[in-house]
């Protein structure tokens, strides 16, 4: 039988909030802010939007709070053809949001309150899980609550679902989660995190993803930033040079872009190697641009440095 491309993207949804501002605060300072900007973010509308942008058959799954933030990201998923079916609501806790601080060097420093991101409930867990079967793929980060990481991990592996999985943001949790997941994908720091070797080579960037495989995953795909990404099968590695698609001036989003245009090439029926090829040349246009939502990049653009 051949698998739906259908792609389950579950993930964090905030309202980000960026402070421009001369320099960070000292303890106990009040400092004026430049610039005040509000916009959409979180690991998980990222991948949701970019993959959206690129043509993907895909629904998205958060969790907000009942306020005006919520509004204002439902607005933003409508412009971006994102259904709302299974978006989910905590009538206690806030929406999630990001504040993210970026001084006069251009320098970020980002508070994140995980807010309604964290209350993914039983009753939130058994849609999902119901609805698991209708997709073929799943598209997780690990920006809301682990338990909920959990269980819809166990059940893509109970469905057969192809779980491919961003190890960000860097947190402390058993490698053996990953059992069976089709791609697991950190950056460097968290490979580090997750491993407890530093990565200052590619001999470490190798030594990381023999013991980040050893959870049982079947692919680690580790994203070195302007190196590009380094692929493990279990047998051999690939290293796959980053792509030029002008100058780079913020690495925003960039991993998200890769791990959402990476999903989607394999969904599509591409071979891992093509498909990591697909996600760098994804990422390499998101580099180019400022910001996170605004410099993802659409299907025709990725076509082309691609072909
Ligand atoms: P994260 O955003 O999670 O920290 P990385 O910084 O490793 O992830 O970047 C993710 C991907 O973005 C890389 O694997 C690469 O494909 C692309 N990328 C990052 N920086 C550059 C760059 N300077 N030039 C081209 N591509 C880049």
């Amino acid at each position: 039988m051949q698998r739906s491309p259908r792609i389950l993207v579950v993930g964090s949804a905030n309202a980000d909030v960026i402070l421009h501002v001369p320099r960070n605060p000292y303890n106990g300072e009040s400092l004026l802010v430049r610039s005040r900007t509000e916009g959409l973010g979180g690991k998980g509308s990222n991948r949701a939007v970019a993959l959206s942008r690129l043509g993907a058959k895909m629904e998205f799954s958060c969790k907000l709070g009942r306020d005006v933030q919520s509004d204002v990201l439902l607005s933003a998923y409508g412009h971006e053809k994102i259904s709302s079916d299974l978006i989910f609501f905590d009538e206690q806790t806030g929406t999630g949001t990001a504040y993210v601080l970026v001084d006069g060097n251009g320098n970020n420093t980002i508070l994140s309150y995980m807010g309604a991101n964290d209350t993914f409930n039983r009753r939130d867990l058994d849609k999902l899980v119901t609805e698991m079967p209708r997709f073929g793929f799943l598209s997780l980060e690990l920006e809301i609550s682990l338990s909920a990481v959990e269980e819809l991990l166990q059940a893509s592996r109970k469905h057969g679902v192809h779980a491919i999985v961003d190890a960000g943001p860097a947190r402390e949790l058993p490698l053996d989660l990953f059992r069976d997941v089709l791609v697991l994908s950190p950056n460097e720091v968290e490979a580090a995190q997750l491993t407890g070797i530093s990565i200052t080579g590619m001999r470490d960037a190798r030594l990381a993803c023999i013991k980040l495989y050893e959870s049982g995953c079947r692919n680690v795909v580790l994203k070195l930033g302007a190196q590009g990404a380094l692929l493990y099968d279990g047998c051999d590695f690939v290293h796959f040079e980053a792509c030029r698609a002008g100058e780079a001036v913020d690495t925003t989003a960039a991993g998200d872009c890769f791990m959402a245009a990476l999903t989607f090439a394999l969904s599509r029926g591409t071979d891992m190697h093509n498909s990591i090829r697909y996600a760098n040349a994804a990422a390499a246009i998101s580099v180019t641009r400022r910001g996170a939502i605004d410099a993802l990049p659409f299907g025709e653009e990725v076509e082309l440095l691609y072909s």
